[in-house]
């Protein structure tokens, strides 16, 4: 069969409120034309993230029914820990309350002041904290990462050569540790191969690096691993997720992506004295260490969520249903990121909107567009996102405008792709008319989040 089907039943529906274009039209004008600023329940169609905004099972709930609340050894917390042994094979395990959190802790022990630490592409809140305890976040992307229309199957891997010269020029002593994110979150959602984690992995252990994996999309990546790479493809997926964190000696984890929590998250060492001085953080700021900070029934939730996240109907239908967005949109023409990455759909918003200029925003005029158009929440990634330099208060493009389409799991259909497709189409069909933005008020740091626009 051809017919891409949600492989599962729906037996508890949240309405969607449906409104008319002039409606919309006055309340992306009332939130200074930023989607952040809208209220939710406002939008029709929510692909502003896909992290904590996944569906849980009835299994998933019925386990949350089960959570126990004990302070210290509760029952949930093993099943939680052995959960992630399993999947994950590290010696220790530490619980959080989100991914930031982990990667807080681990940067807290690990990093200095002039640390160094590489990866593919760091995601803003690994970069911001890394910083915050005077390191330098590198990025090292490779080659193929900077052309959006190749069909390269792994764009999300890491640029070897760059990484031996790093190494080679700094070594050990201001590198305390090298990461890869699987998937490139920030790098379009591309998947890394098995053979770029194992050359990290050798390039890691010959210089005495810890190699950590920011594995948030680790379910996603295994499976394009088994889709695209050569020798993986009778792998079933679990397998293909323990070979690929056999390479590091640990990983930080946001449960709110692949493993459909609505919070939650971990951190992995195989270094039992590492892991107590990260444990001494954790009592001080997220709680004891068999609860991190979640609550017993977020540990079972997260428990059965992981073992779901790696079925291989789930994954087909995850990777299909946003290939089929990306594929239709080639088809006519409109200029999207390729190959389809897992968890995204990114528009080609420059591209899109030529007659505007990267200083007049096409991404965020994409994104308005598309909420007049349809009540489609997206959000931009290009230069609202990164073209301020806040220390000098000087604009300049960045790389790429982009308007991501995050598709949170399991809670929109086919026949919502669908009506997600036929609003960009309308869009792209009056794309001439489209005017640029200008940003009347913003403050300095993240100011994609609060700022205030208009057009030109
Ligand atoms: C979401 C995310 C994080 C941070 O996790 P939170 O749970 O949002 O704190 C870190 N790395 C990547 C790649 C992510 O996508």
């Amino acid at each position: 069969m051809k017919t891409i089907i949600e492989p599962f039943r729906i037996k508890m529906i949240e309405p969607i409120k449906l409104t008319t274009r002039e409606q919309r039209e006055q309340m992306i004008r009332a939130a200074h034309y930023n989607p952040f600023r809208l209220r939710a329940e406002d939008v029709v169609i929510d692909l502003l993230t896909d992290s904590g905004t996944s569906a849980m099972s009835s299994e998933a709930w019925g386990a949350m029914m089960r959570g126990d609340e004990s302070y210290a050894g509760a029952r949930s917390w093993y099943r939680f820990r052995d959960t992630v042994k399993d999947i994950f094979g590290f010696k220790q395990v530490i619980p959080t309350h989100q991914g930031r959190a982990a990667e807080h802790i681990l940067f807290g022990v690990m990093v200095k002041p002039d640390s160094i630490v590489p990866n593919n592409t760091h995601f803003d809140t690994t970069r911001g904290n890394i910083e915050f305890v005077g390191g330098t976040p590198v990025d090292l992307p490779c080659v193929e990462a900077d052309d959006l229309d190749s069909d390269a199957p792994f764009k999300g891997n890491m640029n070897i050569e760059a990484l031996e010269k790093l190494v080679a020029e700094h070594g050990p002593q201001r590198i305390p540790v090298i990461m890869v994110t699987i998937t490139n979150n920030s790098g379009g959602g591309q998947p890394v191969s098995m053979a770029n984690i194992r050359e990290i992995s050798r390039v890691a252990r010959s210089a005495g690096i810890p190699f950590y994996i920011d594995a948030c999309r680790f379910a996603e990546n295994a499976h394009f691993i088994k889709h695209r790479e050569k020798g993986f493809a009778d792998s079933a997926p679990i397998d293909i997720a323990r070979e690929m964190f056999s390479y590091a000696d640990g990983c930080t984890m946001s449960a709110k992506k692949d493993s459909f929590g609505n919070i939650g998250g971990f951190l992995c060492t195989n270094d039992a004295e590492l892991a107590h001085k990260e444990r001494n953080i954790l009592i001080m700021t997220e709680g004891f260490p068999t609860y991190g900070g979640l609550a017993g029934r977020d540990l079972e939730a997260i428990a059965v969520g992981l073992r779901e996240t790696l079925d291989e109907h789930y994954l087909d239908y995850r990777l299909l249903s946003t290939r089929y967005v990306v594929e239709r949109l080639r088809e006519s023409g409109i200029p999207v990121m390729a190959p389809a990455g897992g968890h995204a759909v990114y528009l080609d918003a420059r591209r899109f909107l030529p007659q505007i200029e990267p200083l007049q925003y096409p991404g965020q005029s994409l994104s308005v567009e598309l909420y007049i158009e349809a009540g489609i929440r997206a959000v931009e990634i290009g230069t609202v996102m990164f073209g301020l330099d806040a220390h000098t208060g000087e604009e300049s493009p960045a790389r790429h405008d982009l308007l991501r389409l995050a598709i949170p799991r399991r809670v929109y259909t086919q026949s919502h792709m669908d009506y997600v497709l036929e609003a960009i189409n309308l869009v792209w069909g009056r794309r001439e008319q489209i005017r640029g933005m200008k940003i009347v008020k913003a403050p300095r740091f993240l100011r994609h989040f609060t700022a205030h626009f208009d057009y030109v």
